[in-house]
């Protein structure tokens, strides 16, 4: 693991909500399940891309749509692979992005669950005066604690993490972060360098 490099939190929710809506074969409101599948239409100059929700009674599907009519140029390369090859990191980013829920008029089924974290290093070099700099990604706007978010990811317990707060070592946007903050999408926790730190993160 480069420690030279920002990293990518994305939060995942162990379990994918599922959408409520009516099902046109069991006419009646029923619970339509990320199938982990995407649809893709290439066609033409323009990209439409959808996931796929399937209703948990009878199977019939349901388009959540994620690209609509885009320049396939503007479109990462990656992702657009992902895509086609049913990316289960992108099946669980898109089926817990709140905002693409709303957008699709769909109601979400909540659910209370656990989740996990997937860390992917970026290419953006730390702060010198950082040890740790993580970007959080949030998209499912999970209600989560930084302190106790911390502790679990980096191993680490969590009276340490209480110490590391109380020094003021912990920064989110400039500014000292409480231990009870709420991690939002967005965020930049940055974890200053000290010596303290150094030594437990390497004793993990
Ligand atoms: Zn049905």
């Amino acid at each position: 693991m480069n420690r030279d490099l920002r990293k990518l939190w994305l939060i995942i929710p162990d379990q994918l909500p599922s959408v409520i809506r009516r099902c046109p074969k069991c006419k009646e409101k029923t619970e339509f399940q990320n199938s982990g599948k995407f649809r893709v239409n290439a066609n033409g100059r323009l990209l439409d891309v959808w996931l796929i929700y399937r209703c948990s009674h009878c199977d019939t599907s349901w388009n959540m749509t994620i690209i609509e009519r885009a320049n396939p140029e503007n479109i990462d390369k990656e992702e657009y692979k992902g895509f086609l090859s049913n990316s289960p990191q992108l099946a669980a980013s898109y089926g817990s992005n709140r905002e693409l829920f709303i957008k699709n008029k769909a109601e979400i089924m909540e659910i209370k669950t656990g989740y996990h974290i997937l860390e992917t290093p970026t290419i953006t070099p730390i702060n010198k005066e950082s040890c740790l700099e993580i970007q959080i990604k949030n998209p499912s706007a999970l209600k989560l604690r930084a302190d106790v978010m911390l502790a679990g990811a980096l191993e680490v317990s969590r009276s340490q993490i209480k110490k590391w707060f109380d020094a003021g070592l912990v920064i989110a946007g400039q500014e000292t972060l409480l231990p009870g903050a709420r991690v939002f999408d967005g965020m930049l926790i940055q974890i200053k360098k000290e010596e303290v730190i150094r030594q437990e993160l390497l004793d993990v």
